[in-house]
């Protein structure tokens, strides 16, 4: 018997991006698109395809488009010329196939969401959130999962209640050692060398001045024992990076996205530093990419932040100070044009006649670290692409045609997005 419930009896399935449409009627491939009314009779003749069994959806060969974007539509009666006719002469039927066609509809929009919210999280996922808020009052601390904040350790709580485990790390300046503190780890500093204590007090008096989320938490520190209390980051320095994403239990976290978002962290504490509330700091203890990197600690979020701020000389523009990193001369590429010594081979250096410069110098090795922290995974080299222009810029041999630390984390953020978005879209196209 013929249904004449047509509306209910054909299926449109789009969802190229062409915004094609094809129909499928009573099971059979037309290709095209037809007039939904002109099929009515035939449709309602054989409509096995109403079935919830996805096996004669298969047989109708739907899985196998080339799009395999898939979806299906029952059209509304307005659509028609036919609407009210078809409509009141055909009410069983109806009945009886929507809860068919529900059947369909239901078990696909459960695996398209689920495919989406799967894809999303292994490709497109944001780094983990952080703990909520560590702000604590001015010399006070907050870390993992404490409720609340305490005061930075004194001299007699550092002497008594931390236990140095083992060493974990040593620059020019301080020897690091993993340590307990009730129970929990953390990182104990001693100052290598008393030639060495100027760097040392200037580190913690920019450490007690900068707590915020880019830099590492300070939890105590006594300067008659010439110690100092941090937070303790399992994953090391940045130093580590490429071993530490290379551990198989990082692969999901070793993308082009959570790269790209560890350089804008990376510009993000460049940008805090040039407007930190201490002023302009310049990061002076960066000659070269190993020690750059070193100064700088992975959170178990993979995001960064900075650790070393024994070099952190000021800018003043309207006192005119500029800065000059150490005394001696620098060499390479890595640092920036005007730190090199100007006068040739032929003059021998001078410090004092050594021109001092800007934080503009920092701007000039962003290109270099961020091109380390993207590394050479599936992605990296669209990303740097995509940053060519800002990295050209800050590569102007002229510190003030480069662009600002903001300048940079706009272009970063906004590339970020724009691939993301791309990656979505074509995976929404492949479902
Ligand atoms: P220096 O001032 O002598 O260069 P750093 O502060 O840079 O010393 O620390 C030296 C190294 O110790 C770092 O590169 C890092 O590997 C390790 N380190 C320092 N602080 C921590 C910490 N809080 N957690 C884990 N490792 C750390
Ligand atoms: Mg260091
Ligand atoms: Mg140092």
């Amino acid at each position: 018997m013929v249904n004449s419930d047509w509306r209910r009896c054909w299926m449109r399935v789009s969802g190229d991006r062409k915004e094609k449409k094809f129909y499928l009627l009573c099971g059979q491939w037309t290709g095209k698109e037809k007039e939904v009314g002109v099929h009515a009779g035939n449709c309602c003749r054989s409509p096995e395809w109403m079935s919830p069994d996805w096996l004669r959806i298969k047989r109708h060969g739907l899985w196998e488009r080339r799009h395999r974007a898939f979806r299906m539509n029952l059209e509304p009666a307005e659509h028609s010329g036919m609407g009210g006719k078809a409509q009141d002469g055909g009410r069983g039927a109806p009945r009886r196939a929507l809860p068919a066609a529900l059947g369909l509809l239901l078990p696909m929009a459960l695996l398209n969401a689920l495919l989406y919210l799967c894809l999303a999280w292994v490709f497109i996922a944001p780094p983990p959130s952080a703990p909520a808020s560590t702000h604590c009052p001015r010399g006070h601390f907050r870390m993992g999962q404490m409720k609340n904040c305490s005061p930075w350790l004194s001299c007699e709580e550092l002497r008594t209640e931390v236990r140095p485990l083992k060493r974990v790390g040593e620059g020019a300046v301080k020897r690091v050692f993993l340590s307990e503190w009730k129970e929990r780890k953390v990182a104990l500093s001693r100052l290598t060398s008393l030639e060495m204590k100027d760097d040392f007090l200037h580190g913690l008096q920019m450490l007690k001045g900068l707590q915020s989320k880019h830099v590492v938490t300070l939890l105590g520190y006594c300067e008659d024992d010439n110690t100092i209390l941090t937070e303790y980051y399992p994953l090391g320095s940045l130093s580590n990076l490429e071993a530490t994403l290379n551990l198989s239990k990082y692969q999901n976290v070793n993308t082009w996205q959570r790269r790209l978002q560890m350089a804008v962290d990376y510009v993000s504490i460049i940008h805090y530093l040039h407007h930190s509330p201490l002023g302009t700091r310049v990061m002076c203890d960066s000659s070269d990419l190993p020690k750059t990197l070193s100064q700088y600690l992975l959170t178990s979020n993979f995001s960064l932040v900075v650790n070393d701020l024994d070099a952190l000389p000021l800018v003043n523009r309207s006192s005119r100070t500029l800065v000059k990193c150490g005394h001696r001369e620098l060499h390479g590429d890595f640092v920036a044009p005007e730190q090199l010594w100007p006068f040739g081979e032929d003059t021998p250096f001078d410090d004092d006649l050594m021109p001092s410069y800007d934080e503009k110098i920092d701007i000039w090795k962003i290109p270099d670290v961020s091109s380390f922290l993207l590394g050479h995974v599936e992605g990296s080299d669209m990303v740097r692409f995509h940053l060519f222009d800002i990295h050209k810029a800050c590569k102007s041999q002229t510190p003030a045609e480069r662009p600002t630390a903001q300048d940079i984390l706009d272009t970063y953020k906004k590339v970020l997005n724009l691939l993301r978005d791309t990656v979505m879209s074509q995976t929404r196209e492949m479902l």
